[in-house]
């Protein structure tokens, strides 16, 4: 994987603010200054960490100032690796969604539309974004990848997915205190909510330690 992020323009697109830490901050963080470019792409809004639906409720004055401190994180991200931020803030799907639903394709189609009014495939060489499964299921995660995988990057660019044991191709280790210290970023939560700690929540645990699971997508 490593000699295709050499030099490369790469791009990364993944469904909120906070997944391209997660998932892949350590191998952004540690390979950056190898790569020719670096865009990442978050596809959808905010609305809440736990259960993004398609019909929220009116924020309250908490739930804003928490979006607010997580954009600010994102921005922060990308400073400090050096990449361009695109946000497309397309609605999050129903944690219920199947993919054989009317919903999950339009979502999908609408996506990959934004995408491409966003980015020129063409102009990436490598491209980082959600598995198939998800991670640990996400149907957002999903989404994105289906969108992902549907737009027309030349023969010659490589996708890998997010993965993990035992169905990765890659692992790359990289230094936990620099992922930490990008995690971080994101851990105030406002004054309404306890601190977002990731290595508390059992389905991102595997991803505060010090390697990254990559799967060739294409
Ligand atoms: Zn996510």
């Amino acid at each position: 994987m490593k000699s295709h992020l050499l030099g490369a323009r790469v791009l990364v697109v993944v469904a909120h603010y906070d997944d391209e830490t997660i998932f892949c901050g350590g191998l952004l963080a540690s390979l950056r200054d190898q790569f020719t470019s670096l865009t990442i792409v978050v596809a959808t809004n905010i609305e809440t960490t736990s259960a993004p639906r398609a019909q929220s409720l009116p924020p309250s004055e908490g739930e804003l100032e928490r979006r607010r401190l997580r954009r600010t994180a994102f921005a922060a991200v990308c400073r400090l690796i050096e990449a361009e931020a695109l946000e497309l803030n397309i609605t999050n799907l129903s944690q219920s969604v199947t993919r054989d639903q009317d919903c999950y394709s339009e979502t999908t189609l609408g996506m990959a539309a934004e995408l491409l009014s966003s980015i020129q495939p063409a102009d990436f060489d490598a491209v980082l974004t959600h598995g198939r499964v998800g991670e640990y299921g996400h149907p957002q995660h999903w989404c994105v990848h289906d969108a992902v995988m549907s737009l027309p990057f030349p023969a010659e660019t490589s996708i890998w997915g997010f993965s993990s044991p035992p169905s990765h191709d890659f692992e790359h280790r990289h230094s936990a205190s620099t992922k930490n210290e990008l995690l971080g970023l994101y851990r105030d939560q406002g004054d309404h909510r306890p601190a977002w700690v990731p290595a508390n929540d059992p389905r991102l645990a595997p991803w505060t330690g010090d390697v990254e699971w990559f799967r060739k997508l294409r």
